[in-house]
């Protein structure tokens, strides 16, 4: 098949609270952008509900809306937004190419890599139908949902952990649903959840069913060694089970950890390659936040702007 080429001064590709701040960033500075917004317009805000954490929303918004907002000021400035998906990119020369879907190919000067992480999920189909309404990937945005009341928490690596002892902090019980007999989180986190009295451990168990028609009412959980089962009466269910960068595209250019989150210089958005750069949660394995994921969004279009400031190209 024979692509189109069409040539840009920065692309971004992603279109969550990093691509979009980029967006901003780099249209207000004159630079053009072009952005795909990949399959899921907007990220993973969309497929959460109420956002209250987000500065400047004093209300609260749902996550769903406050990403059409960053689309419309990004589209303000004159961002070129538009929808389709990267699959393959040659960052061999001084000008990057990138394919969009086998039939565009775009040549830009610098590239804004803004494609997010995707939560792991269990694959349940009762966790697919209450995602939203009461199961969540992030302790951190939903857990103020469920305070007084009885959660569970599926993982045992070091953000099961951390997110476990937020939740105890302000749920009545928090159960852990472990499926070995030890934890893969370091001893320090492992102390602070076996120490916190209202988190209790259940080892050697997965979960067979969340229950709930529109909303979350429990969950049968199954202990693997002794085949018992046993239903918690929770009304949210979190799922931490690591998350997964899409980032795979990029993994015969870019430097990458273990897990695939781009390496990029301390400090910057910068990568190894002159005029590429990587925000948000695709270099981010910590915080994950949309606040700092639109952060470090900012600091990549800075970075563009300045390395095609530095190298002479307008
Ligand atoms: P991890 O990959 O480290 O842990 C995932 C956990 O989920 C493991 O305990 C794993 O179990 C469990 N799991 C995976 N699949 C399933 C499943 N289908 N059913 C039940 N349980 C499952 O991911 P994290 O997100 O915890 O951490 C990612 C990285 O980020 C790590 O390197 C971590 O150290 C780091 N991190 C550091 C923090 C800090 O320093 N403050 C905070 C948060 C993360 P099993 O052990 O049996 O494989």
């Amino acid at each position: 098949m024979s692509t189109a080429i069409e040539k840009v001064n920065c692309l971004i590709i992603g279109s969550g609270p990093a691509g979009y701040t980029a967006a901003i960033y780099a249209a207000r500075a004159a630079l053009k952008p072009l952005m795909y917004t990949g399959l899921q317009p907007g990220g993973q805000l969309t497929i959460t509900t109420e956002v209250e954490n987000y500065p400047g929303y004093p209300k609260g918004i749902q996550g769903p809306e406050m990403m059409e907002d960053f689309k419309a000021q990004a589209e303000r400035f004159g961002t070129d937004v538009r929808f389709g998906y990267a699959s393959k990119v040659d960052f061999s020369g001084p000008v990057h190419k990138v394919w969009i879907d086998e039939t565009t190919e775009i040549h830009a000067n610098t590239v804004i890599i803004a494609t997010g992480a995707s939560a792991k999920w269990l694959g349940l189909p009762s966790e697919e139908k209450l995602n939203g309404f009461g199961v969540s990937a992030c302790a951190v945005c939903d857990g103020f949902f469920f305070k007084g009341q009885d959660v569970a928490i599926v993982g045992a690596g070091d953000t099961a952990a951390e997110e476990a002892t937020y939740l105890a902090k302000l749920c009545k019980k928090v159960y852990m649903i472990v499926r070995r007999s030890e934890m893969r989180a370091s001893k320090a986190m492992q102390q602070r959840v076996i120490n916190t009295p209202n988190i209790e451990i259940l080892w050697d168990s997965e979960t067979k069913e969340i229950l709930g028609e529109k909303t979350v009412n429990g969950a049968l959980v199954v202990n693997h060694k002794t085949k018992q089962d046993r239903k918690l009466d929770v009304t949210g269910f979190f799922v931490a089970i690591g998350h997964k960068p899409n980032t795979d595209i990029f993994k015969d250019w870019l430097e990458m950890d273990e897990s695939g989150y781009i390496k990029t210089i301390p400090g910057t958005s910068k990568t190894k390659i002159k005029g590429v750069f990587a925000v948000g949660d695709a270099q981010d394995k910590v915080y994950r936040q949309a606040v700092t994921a639109a952060g470090s969004g900012c600091m990549g279009a800075l970075d563009a702007e300045r390395y095609l400031a530095e190298a002479g190209i307008h």
